[in-house]
């Protein structure tokens, strides 16, 4: 039976790299017996501009009814003038409310060709390989009361960071089975020596990790984890970490492999439905030229394969997916976002790097 994939390819360069990471996903679910039926939804600005609103009931209706959903991007300077309340990002927040998306993986990991893109020394980057699961949907960003009072001279602002104990019990299954599929090392981040959520954080994940005796597991101060992120990051594996800390450090993870057009991205929710996305935006300055980068889509879609089929041969699939991008990568095949300054060679477009994956995975197979 063909697995329903919703697609929202979004704004910009949303459609044209969805485009290539749908293609793979198609050729790669193949060799190991999945079919795959997709629905394409609109989502953002194009959605605003069909209908009036970023995101309908209809299109959560059906993502809902699928076994996972694939997301290019949205937004785009056409909307920027909007009301916040209406503009394409809030297609985005509303997707994962709906869906309930409270995990988000976000891998950095060094492709051995791309190893002087980084901003750090090629011997501290190259072999980078490490998985920020940050909580989503709880802590400071969400917590109660929170808001303003005062008049100037006397003005106040608060926030509160609050955690339930099964929010952060439930994050920490996903990172040490994240770790069980990856190196087996758990790195947890907080900020015990301050913060009461922080000692719940320590007391909860120390309970679950006694569920994975074959994982290991380390507690990090967030501010050393922020400096050893820079001088060792071959050290991680799997971070997991709470919504503040994890918005801030995923970022310099992501930075560490120096380029935006590689990174791929997964938002999960209760048994391991998600929605895969690329990190990056909709660059609505190379839009519809044909030139992005579609790597990160693509590399999407192996996370896709690898957790919502685990059962089926996704893992399998994944490794394909991955093999057959740093084969090309290794052939010397770059999109223009992965020049290095001054660097003098011809680049290939979205729809051609498609291709290229596309037949390093056939080549692959035998
Ligand atoms: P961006 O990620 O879209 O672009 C930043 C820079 O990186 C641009 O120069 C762009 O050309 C380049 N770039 C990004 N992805 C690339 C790719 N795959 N290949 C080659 N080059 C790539 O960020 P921005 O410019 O700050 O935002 C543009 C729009 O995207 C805004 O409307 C913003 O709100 C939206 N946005 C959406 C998401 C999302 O949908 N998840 C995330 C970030 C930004």
């Amino acid at each position: 039976m063909a697995e329903r994939i919703v697609l929202l390819p979004g704004d910009g360069i949303g459609p044209e790299v969805t485009e290539q990471a749908r293609r793979v996903l198609v050729a790669a679910g193949r060799a190991v017996g999945l079919e795959f039926e997709f629905t394409t939804e609109l989502i953002g600005g194009c959605s605003i501009d069909a209908h009036g609103t970023p995101l309908r009931d209809e299109v959560i209706a059906a993502c809902k009814q699928s076994r996972a959903v694939l997301l290019g991007a949205v937004g785009g300077p056409k909307w920027d003038a909007m009301p916040v309340s209406v503009r394409p990002e809030k297609g985005l927040l509303g997707i994962r409310k709906a869906l309930g998306l409270f995990a988000n993986l976000r891998p950095a990991a060094v492709f051995p060709a791309l190893v002087n893109a980084s901003a750090l020394r090629p011997e501290i980057v190259d072999g980078v390989d490490m998985l920020v699961v940050r909580e989503l949907t709880g802590g400071i960003y969400f917590g109660e009361p929170r808001g303003r009072e005062g008049a100037k001279g006397a003005r106040r602002a608060f926030n509160t960071m609050v955690y339930d104990e099964h929010e952060v019990a439930r994050i920490t299954r996903v990172a040490f089975e994240q770790a069980r599929i990856r190196r087996r090392h758990v790195t947890h981040v907080h900020k015990a020596n301050v913060l009461d959520t922080s000692q719940l954080w320590v007391e909860v994940v120390d309970e679950i990790a006694k569920e994975y005796p074959d994982v290991e597991l380390a507690h990090q101060l967030v501010d050393s984890c922020a400096m050893l992120m820079v001088q060792q990051p071959k050290k991680f594996d799997v971070i997991v970490t709470e919504n503040l800390f994890g918005d801030i450090l995923s970022d310099e993870a992501a930075m560490i492999t120096g380029s935006l057009g590689m990174l791929p991205s997964a938002s999960l929710a209760t048994g391991g439905f998600g929605l895969f996305e690329p990190v990056h935006g909709s660059a609505p300055d190379i839009a519809g030229k044909d030139i992005a980068n579609p790597l990160a889509a693509i590399q999407s879609v192996a996370m896709l394969l690898e957790t919502a089929f685990t059962e089926s041969g996704g893992a399998k699939a994944a490794a394909a997916v991955r093999k057959a991008v740093t084969a090309v990568l290794d052939a010397g095949h770059r999109t223009g976002d992965l020049l290095l300054p001054g660097e003098k060679r011809a680049t290939v477009g979205c729809k051609q790097m498609g291709d290229l994956v596309l037949g390093a995975l056939e080549r692959g197979k035998s």
